[in-house]
């Protein structure tokens, strides 16, 4: 059973700063949330930690938010130290999913329940609830996208005209990001059976999801390794025609990488573009898609994720527990997490108005400037 703040805390108690109230119901003035987030590298992060700080501060909580500039000690001092400062409830976007345990364990003996967010934090029995995406279908997404892009797929599904093969190279996210799997299988769910009938080729022979990583996600790294492959595959005169890029930085990279070799500067130039997938809709990436670049990307609503953690973390403040939508698919090692996940919606050029604009997500000058 899930860890709450009647359930374990006997008396009820909250946390640390011993803000809750008996009974296991506390009222939010008297609580103080800990958010740890990974990095202010990547918008989505900023924004994820703005809109959660901004919804708890809405409700009355107070709230400590800190980013851990994507080096795990930092997270770990940061996530003590929140603890230390009187934390009730801890809000954790892990940086490496498995690196938390000790910090947990602490949570736990005092009574303060852990929500992760948006990634799976691994290995600990004191993970209360977890509120994300769908992460297997957000790599659906990504492979139905790359299929669409180059024309093996119309918007609703059909077949498209095109017939192939293509060559196309796969890149995946940070292993220690338990999310990087769920898109890297779920992306290949769609397009292994391309690959097995020979629709689809990855010319270098690079298919697993090891060889296809990209440690802490960053940009430069997929940027090199674009390159690299681009000199020691597809230095015969042939053309990579599409990338399966698991999130909108890395697809960056990997287009300065295309560019610098000559393709495009569009997908409709005579040496097209080669069709780049993506994730969260970066600002900078929106544009790419807008100038008929960068050919894809899916959005995460990060105002609707806030919400969840807001919902989780009430939930705990009133001693009982968050409702679950999956009880099934998140097994961290030690347990399966309850867990609350959000559908995702794919983003072509056509639809930045309606899905991006008219939401309120980005306005139309942000848009245009890519800023
Ligand atoms: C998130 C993605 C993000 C990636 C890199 C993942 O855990 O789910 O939305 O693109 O991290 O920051």
């Amino acid at each position: 059973m899930a860890l709450t703040l009647a359930a374990c805390g006997g008396e009820g108690a909250g946390g640390g700063g011993g803000g809750a109230g008996a009974g296991g119901s506390a009222a939010p003035e008297d609580l103080t949330i800990g958010v740890s987030m990974p990095t202010q590298t990547s918008e989505r992060w900023i924004a994820d930690g703005a809109n959660v700080q901004e919804q708890l501060e809405g409700a009355g909580y107070t709230v400590d938010l800190q980013f851990a500039n994507d080096d795990i000690p930092t997270q770990l001092q940061q996530i003590d130290s929140m603890i230390t400062q009187g934390a009730d409830i801890l809000v954790i976007a892990a940086i490496d999913g498995t690196a938390l345990a000790g910090q947990l364990e602490t949570a736990a003996s005092q009574n303060i329940p852990v929500v992760s967010y948006d990634r799976l934090i691994r290995d600990s029995e004191n993970v209360d609830f977890y509120v994300t995406f769908d992460n297997f279908q957000v790599g659906v997404a990504q492979g139905n996208a790359l299929l669409r892009g180059l024309g093996l797929q119309n918007e609703d599904g059909s077949a498209g005209t095109a017939t192939g093969p293509f060559n196309i190279e796969l890149f995946a996210g940070s292993l220690d990001d338990n999310n990087a799997f769920f898109f890297f299988n779920g992306a290949m769910s769609v397009l292994q059976p391309l690959i097995d009938d020979g629709t689809l080729v990855v010319k270098s022979g690079q298919t697993s999801i090891e060889q296809a990583a990209i440690l802490r996600w960053q940009q430069e790294t997929a940027q090199r390794r674009m390159e690299d492959l681009l000199t020691s595959t597809y230095n015969d005169g042939s053309r990579v025609d599409g990338v399966l890029s698991p999130y909108d930085g890395l697809s960056r990279g990997i287009i300065t990488a295309l560019t610098n070799a000559g393709y495009g500067p569009t997908l409709d130039a005579g040496n097209p573009m080669a069709v780049v997938t993506g994730q969260d809709a970066e600002i900078a990436s929106v544009k790419l898609i807008q100038d008929g670049v960068q050919s894809s990307t899916i959005f995460k609503d990060t105002r609707l994720l806030a919400e969840q953690a807001v919902e989780a973390a009430a939930a705990f403040a009133e001693g009982g527990e968050p409702e679950a939508n999956d009880t099934e698919t998140y097994d961290n090692g030690v347990k399966v997490v309850p867990s609350y996940l959000l559908p995702v919606e794919t983003v072509f050029a056509d639809d930045i108005q309606s899905v991006l604009i008219d939401s309120g997500y980005w306005t139309a000058d942000e848009v245009a400037s890519g800023q």
